[in-house]
This record gives structure tokens, C-alpha cells and sequence, in this order.
């Protein structure tokens, strides 16, 4: 057989040559940036099998399986990676990836992005809804808090677990009781650091 493209002489596919044939034919469509969320708890991955414990070049395997079709006419497609740390949560990845269609198989190379996004699993958050070591407890001075007010706590108080989220201190739930506020604090010094923020911030006393 004779490539119609090239004329080289040899197997064809859909009457092309291997190397024609790759040239037409990308094996996938190579992504800029890939995600995937890992517990920052247990170090658990969201695949689309749901959140999986595994090491980090097993969830790469399955991150690129999951996320990258083949192009038709590949009817299947396999990875190889190699990974490299761009930091904590980036990593630069060089791909191979070879399509089957037929008896031929062809090699693609691609670089694209993984990006770890820091989440907490279902498991993990579920754990830390029971936990707590102390409660702050926001009221007003002799009167109930306005709704303003809870809502004005509640956002400072967010926004201040979001900077304290690496050190393990976190509100595992907050209630609105009559007239004010219960956080659920991970532990008691965090409590105490928050108290005194909220006290500062709104004027009260600890
Ligand atoms: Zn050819
Ligand atoms: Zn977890």
C-alpha cells in the first residue's frame, strides 16, 4: 500500500502512512491546566469515583484518564507522566500519550498543569463538625444582637479562620442562639485569639 499523502510505500490507515496519519490525527487534545481537589486533612483525592486515598502518582494516572479523551478515530488512549513540583500545589506535568486505532499506535507529547486545589473531603469535614474544644460565645452588651451584627461576626470570624486554615485551627460549626452567637472552636487558644479579635473589631469586652 502507498500512502496517499506521501506516496511511502507500507501499512496505511485510512489510506496514510503512520506518520501522516499522526500528523492529521492529534491522540488527544492536550489541556492547559488540569485540577483536582486533595483533602488537606487526610491527603485524599476527588476523582470521579468519589474522594480516594492514594499516593500522588497513582491520582495523576487516574487525573489524566479521567480528564483527557481520545480524539476519534483513537478509540483508546494511555499515559505516561513524569511530575515536577512547581510548588506545593503545582505540578509541571510532561505527558505522553499513546492512541490505539487499529493495529497503529501513536505517540503524542504534551506539558500541561496540575493544580491541587487544598479542599477537605467528605469524611474529614463530617469529623470535624463533631469536634470542638471550646465555644465562643458572641452576645451583646444587655440586648440581643441585631441581624446586622450577626452577619458582620459572622464574616469577620470567617475571613479570620481562612488565615489561621494551615495551623489546624478551624470552627467546626456555628450556632445562632437567642439573641447572639456560639462558635465551635478546634481549640481552646484559638478561642481565646478569636475572642479578643472580636472584641477588638466590635468594641466589646472578653
Ligand atoms: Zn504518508
Ligand atoms: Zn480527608
Amino acid at each position: 500500500m502507498f500512502c496517499v499523502e506521501c506516496g511511502a510505500e507500507g501499512p496505511t490507515y485510512d489510506g496514510l502512512c503512520a506518520k501522516c496519519f499522526a500528523k492529521r490525527h492529534p491522540v488527544v487534545e492536550a489541556p492547559a491546566t488540569l485540577d483536582v481537589e486533595r483533602c488537606t486533612s487526610c491527603g485524599s483525592f476527588r476523582l470521579r469515583s468519589g474522594w480516594s486515598k492514594m499516593d500522588r502518582d497513582l491520582a495523576i494516572a487516574r487525573v489524566l484518564r479521567e480528564q483527557i479523551p481520545a480524539v476519534a478515530p483513537f478509540e483508546r488512549v494511555t499515559f505516561t507522566s513524569v511530575a515536577r513540583e512547581e510548588d506545593a500545589n503545582n505540578l509541571a506535568l510532561t505527558v505522553k500519550a499513546l492512541g490505539r486505532y487499529r493495529e497503529l499506535e501513536s505517540v503524542q507529547d504534551f506539558r500541561t498543569r496540575l493544580r491541587i486545589k487544598p479542599s477537605l473531603c467528605d469524611s474529614c469535614q463530617k469529623q470535624r463538625g463533631r469536634y470542638y474544644q471550646g465555644i465562643l460565645q458572641v452576645r451583646g452588651d444587655g440586648r440581643e444582637l441585631t441581624p446586622e451584627e450577626i452577619r458582620r461576626v459572622r464574616t469577620f470570624v470567617a475571613a479570620r479562620v481562612d488565615r489561621g486554615a494551615a495551623d489546624g485551627t478551624f470552627v467546626s460549626r456555628t450556632e445562632e442562639v437567642h439573641g447572639g452567637l456560639d462558635f465551635y472552636v478546634s481549640t481552646n487558644a484559638f478561642g481565646k485569639t478569636l475572642a479578643r479579635d472580636v472584641a477588638d473589631a466590635f468594641g466589646g469586652t472578653v
